[in-house]
């Protein structure tokens, strides 16, 4: 009888642990929102990039800014944010203000590159360095520190998880993951990137950075990846 009911409660006890294993994410990834920042860089009078004559980077960052937000709301539970959904100038200073406000789980900017003759092409990925960890002078609490780190290498992650897809929409065209003090993502405490999508130099990425059909294929990708980071 002992040993019968050992087994029953051995069981039990498995039974319970396969449900708290596989029933708890489920329904708490079904509860809880991502609280996700869009950040199409420029807009205004600072037209980033000159795509044409007409098309600045700041019209084809809100556009895929605007495709990657309607793509992730097809699902429920997603809140994603614009630091911008109009042509309009918003400083550094004020972007970053409104982004500590809203505290979002994780943060994208879009820009397009140029530069480097007509042959360079492909997309970079810059997530920030860990220099300030390393930094001595700085004094960061050892607690702190642990903080800091776990954002840092989740930006790396996501990063990752950008590049794997985006190389599948740009075969063979990757410039690399950069760690970089890029100002935009100072002392953020989420898992931050920038993606410079492709080189508005280069005439067959121009075509593609230009066309609505290839602007919803990337905001697709973009989204995927997201996904993917939760
Ligand atoms: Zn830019």
């Amino acid at each position: 009888m002992i040993w019968r009911t050992r087994k029953v409660l051995i069981i039990s006890g498995l039974l319970l642990l396969f449900v708290i294993i596989c029933g708890v994410p489920y329904s708490s990834a079904a509860e809880k929102k991502h609280l996700v920042v869009i950040d199409p860089a420029h807009g205004g009078q600072d037209i980033g990039v000159k795509i044409t004559e007409s098309v600045g980077e700041k019209d084809v960052t809100l556009a895929i800014a605007l495709a990657l937000q309607k793509e992730l709301a097809k699902e429920g539970n997603w809140e994603i944010v614009l630091t911008r959904d109009a042509d309009k100038a918003i400083s550094f200073e004020d972007r970053r203000k409104a982004i500590a406000k809203i505290k979002p789980d994780l943060f994208l900017s879009l820009h397009i590159n140029a530069g480097f003759g007509k042959s360079a092409a492909g997309f970079e990925i810059y997530y920030p360095g860990f220099k300030d960890i390393t930094d001595q002078k700085k004094q960061v609490k050892d607690g702190q520190k642990d903080v800091k780190n776990k954002y840092l290498n989740d930006s790396v992650r996501l990063a990752q998880i950008l590049k794997k897809n985006l190389d599948t929409l740009f075969p063979r065209k990757e410039r690399g993951l950069r760690e970089a003090d890029t100002p935009i993502l100072e002392g953020m405490n989420i898992p931050a990137v920038v993606v410079e999508i492709g080189f508005a130099t280069n005439p067959e990425e121009r075509k593609k950075l230009l066309a609505a059909n290839s602007q919803s294929e990337i905001a697709k990708t973009l989204a995927k990846s997201i996904k993917l980071f939760f």
